[in-house]
């Protein structure tokens, strides 16, 4: 039996585990999160590591390092989902971070630090609006104000901890000491296709992206399509469509360092077969590994769009609404993997993270590293047809052994 079959089996195993019996929906604080918190946790155990279900529904195993006053390197994801999801999500960087410590423990191997592997128990958000709770508490980003905070149903997160077992005094307790810990990885699918689309199996993350948003409004001028002759009219749609190809046209000429997408359209009241649109509201999201190249695109934007306006006779605004600086990988772990990946006959290639990941919040703390596995049909994921093949799980926690094996704890030090 190899790591990937393994992998993908207990994959299996917790994809059945969702409170929707069609199809696989693990939200925070449910009943299916409870369930697959202990299944986990019986996991860790049998990989030869302490295990708990922490005060916010983390489950955390240790395993020890070779001396009791070790630093401790964290691994893990999380264990969490989107409706309808797929089964690879998250899960994978927890089980396969559990397979690599039942491997070094197989063998005997004791690192100068421990190991500890966290399924985080909120990254995607879904129930209470905001997202990755689970790392940041260990991050000692939680906001305890955020008890108060409801689901769709109106359950507070204070009474959905309760029920489920947790303890919201316990919270702070959560949040880890920087100095003990020597760093973050985090082993995911990818979510997309250039791992597929280059024929590699394994990827180093370089950075998680950084994303702005920007809510654009155009104001034209709404007449009657009948009887306004077209020159001279000031269409805010139309105005908005040669702004969102010209965004589009930016974003593919830098195709290698951003991506930025138009998410969102509106014409104002819904829009009228019978009137030219005469106000429309957009949205932009602009992501890159990168801080400069994010800033220096959202101004090449809004010139772009600024331009087109004044041809158009229409209004621009223009609202940022939301800023997330990138989060760099360390360099140091970037090689680690690197080196990791050339061990098992494979060439390192490295890739930035379009999407974000718990790795964003645990780099508050230590210094990060992620390691990327391909995943098929295109790369989809977010859906049920997210897949990836049990070679690849095994190759990619044969890296992460390796990596573990071989990270000098000494080059870390911060
Ligand atoms: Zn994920």
């Amino acid at each position: 039996m190899t790591f990937g079959n393994t992998i993908l089996e207990q994959c299996a195993v917790l994809g059945a585990i969702s409170e929707d019996p069609q199809v696989l929906t693990r939200t925070y604080l449910t009943p299916a999160h409870r369930r697959a918190a202990d299944v986990i946790a019986g996991w860790m155990r049998g990989a030869g590591m302490d295990a708990h279900v922490d005060a916010l529904g983390n489950v955390v195993g240790r395993y020890a390092g070779a001396t009791p006053n070790a630093p401790v390197l964290i691994t893990g994801s999380h264990m969490d989902s989107v409706v309808d999801a797929g089964r690879y999500d998250g899960l994978f960087g927890v089980l396969s971070g559990i397979a690599a410590v039942g491997e070094l423990n197989r063998r005997g191997v004791r690192r100068p630090f421990a190991i500890e592997v966290v399924a985080f128990a909120d990254e995607e958000g879904v129930r209470f609006g905001f997202s990755m709770i689970g790392s940041k508490a260990l991050a000692g980003a939680f906001d305890t104000g955020w008890l108060a905070r409801r689901d769709a149903a109106g359950v507070t997160l204070a009474s959905a901890l309760a029920t489920f077992g947790g303890d919201a005094d316990a919270i702070p307790d959560l949040a880890r000491d920087p100095r003990r810990v020597l760093a973050f990885v985090e082993s995911h699918i990818e979510q997309g296709p250039v791992l597929l689309d280059g024929g590699h199996a394994l990827g180093v993350v370089t950075a998680i992206a950084g994303a702005s948003r920007v809510r654009v409004t155009v104001n034209g001028l709404a007449g009657h399509a009948g009887t306004t002759p077209m020159p001279g009219r000031k269409d805010a749609l139309a105005a908005a469509a040669a702004m969102i190809l010209a965004i589009e046209a930016h974003a593919s000429e830098r195709a290698a360092t951003l991506v930025a997408t138009v998410g969102k359209l509106a014409v104002a009241g819904g829009g009228a077969i019978n009137v030219i649109p005469g106000a429309v509201e957009f949205t932009i999201d602009v992501r890159s590994g990168d801080d400069a190249t994010r800033h220096a695109a959202v101004i090449a934007l809004r010139e772009r769009c600024e331009a087109i306006a004044a041809t158009r006779g229409v209004t621009l605004g223009w609202d940022v609404v939301f800023e997330l600086a990138a989060a760099p990988c360390d360099p140091r772990l970037q090689d680690a993997f690197a080196r990791a990946i050339a061990a098992q006959g494979l060439a390192p290639v490295r890739l930035p993270s379009g999407a974000g990941h718990d790795a964003m919040e645990m780099a508050r703390l230590a210094p990060i590293g992620m390691l990327f596995v391909r995943c098929g049909n295109g790369g989809i994921s977010h859906n049920p047809l997210e897949t990836m093949t049990a070679d690849d799980a095994d190759v990619a926690t044969r890296a992460l052994v390796s990596f573990l094996e071989h990270l000098d704890p000494a080059t870390l030090r911060h």
